[in-house]
């Protein structure tokens, strides 16, 4: 594994009115390294994630990206954050323009870049994830599936150094979690450098090279995912891995 750091944060902290979300997170992701962020509801996963791409402002603490510290750069900011894609769990994808339109938007406008070059590079990426036959399709006429992973396309083609992933299957149906899934495990064996926070289980333990487990704003257990999820050290995350065994 590379070593070099490309994000981290020191002592962050971010409050709503007066409750803290997040309490002294002190966290680095390493280029190429996937990290899984599990955790109960409203533990601050969501905020978290907010935070390090820019759209949430910090009370307290540092995040720093490439080496530089960059919650202060409120100006590069919008360059910043095409560097951190990130991808929701609502797609929001505009419909009135097709799946093409939607993809070349971004680096067209934003990025200025010329449009055989994006127009090429979004067909190869379309292809990856399967849906290249639906390039002049709206988005009305895909699936839940096959709109989340158009918008990992749409995050892809501004070519970020790292993905975050925020519970990008909480809102499909059962049989589409895994085509969505096995598009970001293919990313992380490509080696982008990724941070997801998901509730599947198995996928966070096949996909990740450390688990980071949250709970009430704080990182409570930090760990690879064959210990993490064999024998969790404290009593929280083990009930909150209880959650997910059935017994008759
Ligand atoms: P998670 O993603 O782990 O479920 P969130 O980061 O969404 O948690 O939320 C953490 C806490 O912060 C929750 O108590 C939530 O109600 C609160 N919160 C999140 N966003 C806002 C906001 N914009 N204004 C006020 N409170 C918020
Ligand atoms: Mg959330």
């Amino acid at each position: 594994m590379n070593q070099e750091i490309l994000l981290q944060t020191e002592h962050l902290h971010k409050s709503f009115d007066k409750q803290e979300v997040l309490k002294d997170i002190s966290f680095s992701l390493s280029k190429g390294e996937v990290v899984v962020v599990i955790g109960p509801s409203g533990c601050g996963k969501s905020t978290f994630l907010r935070c390090l791409n820019g759209l949430e402002i910090i009370d307290g603490g540092k995040i720093i990206f490439h080496g530089e510290k960059i919650s202060t750069q409120k100006k590069k900011m919008h360059l910043i954050r095409q560097k951190i894609g990130m991808v929701f769990q609502s797609y929001d994808l505009f419909p009135h323009l097709t799946i093409m339109e939607n993809i070349l938007l971004s680096p067209l406008k934003a990025q200025r870049r010329q449009k055989p070059e994006v127009e090429k590079e979004a067909t190869e990426l379309l292809k990856r994830v399967g849906l290249l036959e639906k390039k002049d399709a709206y988005p009305r006429q895909l699936s839940g599936g096959q709109k989340q992973r158009v918008a990992i396309v749409r995050s892809l083609i501004m070519h970020p150094d790292v993905m975050l992933f925020d519970e990008v299957t909480a809102a499909l149906d059962p049989e589409m979690v895994r085509e969505v899934l096995q598009v970001i495990l293919e990313l992380a064996k490509s080696g982008m450098t990724m941070l997801i926070v998901t509730h599947e289980m198995e996928f966070a333990r096949a996909v990740s090279d450390r688990i980071i487990f949250m709970d009430k704003g704080v990182i409570v257990e930090e760990d690879i995912p064959q210990n993490f999820f064999e024998c969790p050290k404290t009593e929280r995350a083990k009930q909150f891995l209880n959650m997910f065994h059935y017994e008759a």
